[in-house]
């Protein structure tokens, strides 16, 4: 068997031509969505990121506003920073780059940006309204693997046993909570896990969220599951790839997310979708 490929890139493409109209259509009101990206320091990923992500903001006619500063920034000057574009109407979601240098407290950061701009995800009252099910901003990772879910049919999980590898706040806990609002029966998984395999085995729906490469082998696949790839790492080459090993557990799963091209695009995308809803808010 080999499976179908959930393409994160003709997805996010699509996203984000519905994102460009309901803009414009924004703009036209007098709306401009504007998103202010914050990057403290010359972390290289980072910079990568925080550039991908104000592209995309251009290409789809949101506003774009970037913030750089030096690692010597003071914490109080950061948080007064945030201060401000929570003041700033033309501002409708702030994303603060992590990692911070060390001498600033991220928490503290996050916790300083107001719910209501808070595109991320990142915020607590983000996390709490998602665990309650109340409206709130959903982490942008896997709110974009669970429109890769819908795309294939997957939107409605009733039934369906989903195993999430991984439980770190940005990831792998966001993604169980709204696996399990839409109706699954979910199962985290960690580095304390006895048997990551007698689990996987179980699923229906994985979701890779780990960081290390191989942590999901086709022996640990159910025929036909849906594979959703989160892991971005280096191979010997030092090429992108995921956590899952592709060239294998496509010959078992039904459906699978490839790395590059998979859940990587999605997360910017959904990042685009939070802030334009943002503004839709504060527009109405
Ligand atoms: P993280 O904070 O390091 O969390 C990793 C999780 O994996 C932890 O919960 C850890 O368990 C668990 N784990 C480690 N080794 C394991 C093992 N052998 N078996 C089972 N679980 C294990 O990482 P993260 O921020 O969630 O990111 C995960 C991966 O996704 C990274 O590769 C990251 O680069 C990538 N990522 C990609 C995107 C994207 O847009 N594509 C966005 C965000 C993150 P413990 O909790 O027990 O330590």
């Amino acid at each position: 068997m080999t499976a179908q490929l959930i393409d994160g890139v003709a997805l996010s493409k699509q996203v984000r031509t519905e994102v460009a109209q309901r803009a414009a259509a924004l703009t036209a009101k007098g709306v401009k969505p504007g998103l202010a990206v914050v990057l403290v320091g010359d972390n290289q990923a980072s910079q990568v990121y925080v550039r991908n992500k104000v592209k995309a903001c251009e290409d789809a006619g949101l506003h774009s506003v970037l913030e750089k500063y030096e690692a010597t920034m003071s914490e109080a000057d950061l948080l007064a920073r945030v201060e401000a574009l929570n003041n700033d109407p033309a501002i409708h979601g702030i994303l603060v780059q992590l990692p911070l240098p060390k001498h600033i407290d991220d928490h503290k950061v996050i916790e300083a940006i107001s719910p209501e701009k808070d595109v991320d995800g990142f915020h607590v009252a983000s996390a709490g309204a998602l665990m309650v099910g109340e409206k709130g901003f959903k982490a942008c990772t896997p709110y974009g693997c669970m429109k890769m879910l819908e795309s294939i049919g997957m939107k409605d999980l009733k039934g369906k046993h989903a195993v999430v590898i991984g439980r770190s706040n940005i990831v792998g806990k966001p993604m169980a909570m709204m696996l399990l609002q839409a109706n699954a029966t979910v199962t985290v998984c960690h580095s304390g896990t006895a048997d990551l395999g007698a689990m996987t085995r179980q699923a229906d729906v994985v979701v890779a969220a780990v960081g290390k490469r191989n942590v999901l082998t086709a022996d640990m696949v159910k025929p036909g599951a849906v594979v959703i790839d989160v892991g971005m790492n280096r191979n010997d080459e030092g090429k992108l790839c995921g956590d899952v090993d592709f060239d294998g557990v496509k010959e078992v799963a039904g459906w699978i997310t490839p790395v590059p091209g998979g859940v990587g695009p999605m997360t910017i995308t959904m990042l685009l979708v939070n802030t334009l809803e943002s503004a839709e808010r504060a527009a109405s």
